[in-house]
C-alpha cells in the first residue's frame, strides 16, 4: 500500500488537472461573424424595434426557448440580474418578505433587497440541498410574498411541492438555475415549475459567455415585465400605455451581441457540455460504494442532476477522522476539493449588523427578522462538518483521471487510521 501523500508519500494524481475547454472554433466563428457586422449591441434605452436589442440576443432568447420549452426568454447581462429583475418583475416591495435559502450564491438572497424586501431564511433538507418545504412553510407570515429557491450543485430543489404550498399561500415562486441547466423534475425543467427561472452564463458555469444569464418564464406580461427593467423601462411606459408602473424603474441589464453570439454556439452544445459533467459524476459516485461514511450526491426518483458541483457528505464518527483532516489528505493526493460551500448566508456582516441601502438599516428597519447563528442547522452540518466539493465544471477530466480521482478516495479511506495524529487546521 502506498504511503499517504500527506505522510510524505506520492500523490495519485502529480499534475493539476487541466481546465475544462470550453471555447472551439464555434465561438470563435460567432464572435468574428459579430465583429464584422459591426453591431457590438442592437440595443436602444428607447421604445422602438431596437428596445428588445439585436439579432444575436433574440436569436439566442428564441433558441432557448426552443431547447428549454420556455414559451419566454429574456436574456440579461448576468445572473444576478437577472434574479433582480425577477423579483422585480413580481412587484415585491419594502417590507415584503421572500424566503430563500441560505446554502446558495450570495446573489439569490441580495436580490430582494433592491426592492426593499426582507431576505427570510429557510432551511435545507440535506438529501438535495433544496428549499425544505416543511420549513419554508413554518416561515410563511402575512408579509410573505415570494419563495426564491435555488436548484442547487445541479439538482432540482423539490419545485412541484414548493409551487403547490406558494399557490396554497399566494406566493410566487422563482427559481435560481445559475446550477441546472437541463435538470429537471418529473419532464419538467428546472426554471419552468416556478414562476420565473433565472439561467447563469457566467464563466464558471456548464456552458457560458463569460458574464451572461437568462430568465425564462411561462407567462406573457412578467416576460414583458422582465424586459422593461432590463432596459430602462421607464422609458418605454408611455407608449405602452402601462397603468401599473410598480418596479419598472429600469435597468441596463442588456447583453452584448458578443456575449449572446458566444452564448448561441454554447447553447448548441450544451447537451455535450453538460453530459460530460454529468458522466464524470456518475463515474465518481459508483467507485465510492462500499466506502463507509462517505455520501456521494443522491438523484431524486424522477429527476435529472446535471452536476455544477460532485459532492460527498461525510461522516467523520463513521470515518474515524475529520471532515478537515480527510479533505486535506484528499487535497495532498492531488484532487482539488472545496470544504463546505458559501458560509450559511446570514453569517454575512450585512445581514448581522442589518445593514443594507443607505445609513439608516433600510429595509431590515421594516421587519423583526434577526440573523442569529443557528437559524438553519442543516446548512450549518454541512457547511461547517459534512460536505467536500469537486468542482466539476472546472476541470478536464479524462477517463484515466476519474480512475484517479476515484483512487485517491480510496488510498485515503484505506489509511485513514493514520491520519489520527493529524491536527486540524482552522477552516478558511
Ligand atoms: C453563479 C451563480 C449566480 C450568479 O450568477 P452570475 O451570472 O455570475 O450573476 C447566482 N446563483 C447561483 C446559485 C450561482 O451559482
Amino acid at each position: 500500500m502506498s504511503k499517504l501523500a500527506i505522510l510524505g508519500g506520492k500523490p495519485v494524481i502529480k499534475k493539476p488537472l487541466p481546465p475544462y475547454p470550453s471555447m472551439s472554433r464555434d465561438e470563435r466563428k460567432a464572435v468574428v461573424r459579430v465583429i464584422n457586422s459591426g453591431l457590438l449591441s442592437g440595443f436602444y434605452g428607447s421604445w422602438g424595434e431596437e428596445f428588445f436589442g439585436g439579432p444575436e440576443v433574440r436569436a439566442l432568447e428564441k433558441e432557448w426557448s426552443s431547447r428549454f420549452s420556455a414559451p419566454y426568454s429574456v436574456s440579461v447581462n448576468s445572473a444576478t440580474s437577472g434574479l433582480i429583475a425577477a423579483v422585480g418583475a413580481l412587484g415585491i416591495g419594502p417590507g415584503d418578505e421572500v424566503i430563500v435559502s441560505p446554502y446558495t450564491m450570495s446573489a439569490t438572497a441580495m436580490a430582494p433587497l433592491f426592492y426593499g424586501g426582507i431576505p427570510v431564511f429557510a432551511d435545507i433538507e440535506p438529501e438535495t440541498y433544496g428549499l425544505n418545504p416543511a420549513r419554508v412553510e413554518a416561515a410563511v407570515t402575512p408579509k410573505t410574498r415570494a419563495i426564491m429557491v435555488t436548484n442547487l450543485f445541479g439538482h432540482v430543489a423539490r419545485l412541484r411541492e414548493l409551487k403547490q404550498l406558494a399557490e396554497r399561500h399566494g406566493l410566487t415562486l422563482i427559481e435560481d438555475c445559475a446550477q441546472s441547466p437541463l435538470a429537471t423534475e418529473g419532464d419538467v425543467f428546472a426554471g419552468l415549475i416556478g414562476d420565473i427561472g433565472v439561467f447563469s452564463l457566467n464563466v464558471h458555469k456548464h456552458i457560458h459567455s463569460g458574464e451572461g444569464g437568462i430568465c425564462v418564464t411561462k407567462d406573457e406580461q412578467l416576460a414583458r415585465r422582465l424586459q422593461l427593467i432590463r432596459n430602462h423601462g421607464e422609458n418605454a411606459a408611455e407608449a405602452l400605455g402601462l397603468t401599473d408602473l410598480t418596479n419598472l424603474v429600469g435597468q441596463n441589464y442588456r447583453m452584448t451581441e458578443l456575449s449572446a453570439a458566444v452564448a448561441r454556439a454554447q447553447l448548441a452544445k450544451a447537451d455535450q457540455h453538460v453530459g460530460v459533467r454529468e458522466r464524470l459524476a456518475e463515474t465518481l459516485t459508483a467507485g465510492m460504494a462500499g466506502l463507509d461514511g462517505i455520501t456521494p450526491p443522491a438523484v431524486r426518483a424522477g429527476c435529472r442532476h446535471v452536476y455544477y458541483l460532485w459532492t460527498c457528505q461525510l461522516d467523520a464518527q463513521t470515518l474515524g477522522v475529520s471532515r478537515a483532516v480527510f479533505a486535506r489528505a484528499l487535497a495532498a493526493e492531488g484532487v482539488p476539493l472545496m470544504t463546505g460551500y458559501v458560509p450559511p448566508l446570514y453569517r454575512l456582516p450585512l445581514f448581522r449588523q442589518r445593514v443594507a441601502l443607505g445609513k439608516q438599516g433600510f429595509p431590515f428597519s421594516l421587519s423583526q427578522r434577526s440573523y442569529e447563528n443557528g437559524l438553519c442547522p442543516v446548512t450549518e452540518h454541512m457547511h461547517d462538518q459534512a460536505l467536500i466539493g469537486f468542482e466539476i465544471c472546472a476541470y478536464a477530466v479524462s477517463e484515466r483521471r476519474a480512475r484517479a480521482l476515484v483512487d485517491a478516495f480510496h488510498k485515503v479511506y484505506r489509511q485513514r487510521a493514520k491520519l489520527r495524529g493529524l491536527a486540524e487546521q482552522p477552516q478558511t
